[in-house]
């Protein structure tokens, strides 16, 4: 039960409406010590600016030519650039996330980790497409074994094989794959392509603002005939979830061929993303002074998230609690046991969070600052019963 995200954040809600002591630690939402979102208020105060042009047509299917343009220059990838390829605006980064598993479904394998976002399930799972999943962590970093062992598995069963890859801060563990992961990984998959097979590595870069290592210069290695997927998702960076605003940039031979088969992916999903979200956005990505004050905007928000996590880690340090490999991040998890029951007991103490393979996901951004020593202090007494 306790790894239904909605559910048991709706749980949340509901008990914190009758007890403020409740803690949430459910929601992949930065907020303030008050609760509030932690938007950007560039983006914020170019809304009222808008005319109504600028806000009621449909927006183009893939998006507008003003953040197109300066996406990969906006997320400092430019090298990307020099090879094969073309962007997209879609609804989110899961919008992205979904063109590319639903434009190469037949017959697929989809590479995860254990530990992954559990709507890479739901999405395979929705277009039939069969999941190899690996142990993630081995020692203190990537198993790279088992990574290799999931991709061969899947080269040689199906004819699409995409792999996802979660980096920076990945969800839900918080890592940073190093350098050297990356090119391991860029290798193993290189290696792959004498079978003749469809390989597409999707570099979820959800949370890449907040992210320690923000170096993919690794994957510029692929192998021409693998596609590279980018999906970046304006949620986060810009606080502005509801908006529904995310991107995916194709790399690698014949991308641009694939343009038709990307469109009717989101012309069959939400047909154009949203227009007044796209003209706020253009006006940001193709502004050199707005892009500046984002980043200070992204870095300030980056300093509070640090701060909450340097309070809950040396508050769990302080209790004896181990975590997965972490380096920075909206959430963190814990390795236990009986991750269920540690759920249901925590949720007896006021705590709500939800529980991942052999353990428990705290999305420590949710939380006020204030009260991360009480909730590690929570999670300790339970789980050192
Ligand atoms: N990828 C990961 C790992 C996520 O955690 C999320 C959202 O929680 C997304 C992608 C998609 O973000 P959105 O569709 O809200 O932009």
């Amino acid at each position: 039960m306790f790894e239904d995200i909605t559910r048991v954040s709706q749980m949340a809600k509901n008990a914190l409406q009758n007890n403020p002591n409740v803690i949430n630690a459910t929601i992949g939402v930065l907020l303030d010590d008050n609760g509030d979102i932690l938007y950007s208020e560039i983006f914020d105060s170019i809304i009222p600016t808008l005319t109504p042009k600028e806000k009621y047509p449909y927006e183009d299917v893939l998006g507008s030519k003003d953040i197109k343009d300066n996406l990969l220059k906006f997320l400092k990838q430019e090298k990307f650039k020099e090879k094969e390829n073309f962007n997209m605006i879609t609804a989110g980064g899961t919008g992205a996330l979904s063109n590319v598993i639903s434009a190469f479904k037949e017959n697929a394998g989809l590479i995860v980790s254990d530990l992954c976002w559990v709507n890479y399930l739901t999405i395979a799972k929705n277009f039939g497409v069969e999941t190899y999943k690996y142990e993630l962590f081995k020692n203190e970093g990537l198993n790279i074994e088992g990574f290799k062992g999931a991709l061969e598995q899947a080269v040689m069963e199906k004819d699409n094989v995409i792999v996802i890859i979660n980096t920076p801060s990945q969800n839900p563990t918080g890592y940073d794959l190093t350098n050297e992961e990356m090119q391991e990984v860029t290798e193993i998959v290189n290696g792959y392509v004498k079978y003749n097979k469809k390989i597409t590595v999707i570099l979820d870069i959800a949370y890449y603002n907040f992210g320690i290592n923000q170096n993919l210069d690794a994957f510029l290695n692929l192998d021409e005939n693998v596609i590279l997927a980018i999906a970046y998702s304006f949620s986060k960076s810009f606080g502005i979830y509801g908006f529904r605003l995310g991107s995916l940039t194709l790399v690698g031979k014949g991308v641009a061929e694939l343009e038709k088969l990307f469109y009717t992916q989101s012309r069959t999903k939400w047909s154009n993303p949203n227009k007044l979200g796209c003209s706020v956005l253009g006006k940001v990505l193709s502004n050199n002074d707005n892009i500046e004050k984002v980043y200070q905007e992204i870095k300030n928000h980056t300093a509070i998230l640090e701060n909450k996590t340097k309070i809950f880690k040396s508050a769990l340090d302080k209790f004896g609690i181990k975590t997965f490999p972490f380096t920075n991040g909206f959430f963190l998890s814990i390795p236990v046991e009986d991750a269920e029951n540690v759920a249901l007991e925590l949720s007896k103490n006021d705590v709500y969070l939800t529980t991942v393979e052999g353990g428990i996901r705290v999305a420590i951004s949710g939380v006020a600052s204030y009260r991360l020593e009480e909730l590690a202090e929570k999670i300790a007494k339970v789980i050192n019963k």
